[in-house]
């Protein structure tokens, strides 16, 4: 049996959203435009979904778009809003999913983009939002909610005010927060969200964005004018279904999920503390209760993952494949983590599946390793 600790990068399917999708395979399988009946019972499913996800992120059911995941939600939000409006320059934090950073980077033939700061603690500086918004009303703010790698939450809501104060519009990737915090669009302040199904035990491809109506929304992809226009493309009903069924279950288990990741996230953090060259990332952010992000001195990120995969334990490494070699990861080094210690980095990511048992084994290999390598 292995012991997957990679929850940031993709989650289980929960047997409910499975269940719920399979109907959708084999009986129902009309397409949703149909006028026909069946047609009819594919469309009331979408429906469903769409006041299940709503209902998640406290948002009204008419204020969600279906996607095909957090990716294409981050383009439609960004490349969407910003297409028909008078445009000066784009904000972005440095810590973004490339989903973020690539479509930003593609407008730069229209806009002037400003990348933000952040803190060593992973956490976009206040100061250069303000420098940012200081004397602008043509703009758009990109900032996430909370990070994949450290989990640091960002003060999204108190940037919103800042945002709206002038007149801008501010989007938050709100990906890896969904189902771990209580996300609320109407309290974040924000103008549009991004939301994935499969970080919160529901199927990959399908994600969503929320957005507020006030904004100019266009397309990003043209065709047959599904999602009111918005998205054109036949709806993935039977994941759309599960996203529906994963949302409503991450919403009743809110509060006892929170409480059983941070139990396991705190176990081994104070473990993991007690072994020497230890340096955990974001530690002193506030943080998402699942994620932990470290790096032990001299021991290569890259390098741990495969001894821990050896001994059936799975989990991330910080670094990413460049053209030619392994690079740290954009996150630290805009916190301003030297590149030896980045290059050491692994994340742990807990999901309610685990157990206190699991991290013990973690623990004990992790204790044994370093063990071995200061007695050599
Ligand atoms: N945004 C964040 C913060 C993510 O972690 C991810 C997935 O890793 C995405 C966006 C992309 O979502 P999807 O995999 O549904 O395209």
């Amino acid at each position: 049996m292995t012991i997957y600790f990679d929850n940031n990068a993709t989650t289980p399917l929960a047997a409910e959203a499975l269940e719920a999708m399979l109907p959708y395979y084999k009986e129902f399988y009309a397409n949703p435009s149909s006028i026909h009946s069946a047609g009819r019972k594919a469309r009331d499913a979408i429906n469903l979904a769409r006041e299940q996800v709503a209902s998640l992120v406290h948002a009204h059911s008419s204020q969600i778009i279906f996607t095909s995941g957090g990716t294409e939600a981050n383009n439609l939000a960004i490349a969407g809003s910003v297409s028909g409006m008078e445009l000066d320059d784009i904000g972005v934090s440095p810590i973004e999913h490339p989903s973020v950073r690539d479509v930003v980077r593609s407008l730069k033939s229209r806009c002037s983009v400003t990348e933000l700061k952040v803190s060593q603690q992973g956490v976009v500086s206040e100061e250069s939002i303000n420098k940012f918004i200081d004397g602008k009303h043509n703009f758009l703010l990109s900032v996430m909610l909370a990070n994949n790698e450290t989990g640091a939450v960002q003060p999204v809501a108190n940037f919103a005010d800042k945002v709206r104060a002038v007149g801008g519009i501010i989007h938050s990737d709100v990906v890896q927060a969904l189902g771990k915090l209580d996300v609320n669009f109407e309290t974040l302040g924000v103008h549009l969200m991004t939301l994935s199904g499969h970080k919160i035990y529901g199927p990959k491809g399908v994600g969503a964005v929320v957005y507020d109506k006030a904004i100019d929304l266009r397309p990003i992809l043209l065709g047959g004018g599904q999602e009111k226009k918005l998205r054109s493309g036949t709806e993935n009903v039977a994941a759309i279904v599960g996203f529906g069924v994963a949302a409503e279950l991450a919403k009743k288990r809110l509060n006892e999920s929170y409480k059983h990741l941070l139990e396991l996230r705190e176990k081994f953090e104070t473990q993991l503390k007690d072994i020497p060259g230890i340096v955990l990332f974001a530690e002193d952010a506030d943080r998402l209760p699942n994620t932990t992000f470290f790096s032990l001195k001299g021991i290569d990120g890259e390098t741990l993952l495969m001894q821990l995969d050896m001994q059936g334990i799975e989990v991330a490494s910080g670094s990413a494949c460049g053209s030619t070699n392994l690079q740290p990861s954009h996150v630290l080094s805009a916190m301003g983590i030297d590149e030896v210690t980045a290059m050491g980095a692994v994340r742990v990511s807990f999901g309610l599946q685990n157990t206190a048992r699991e991290v013990d084994v973690l623990i004990d290999f992790l204790k044994q390793l370093t063990s071995i390598k200061s007695s050599h």
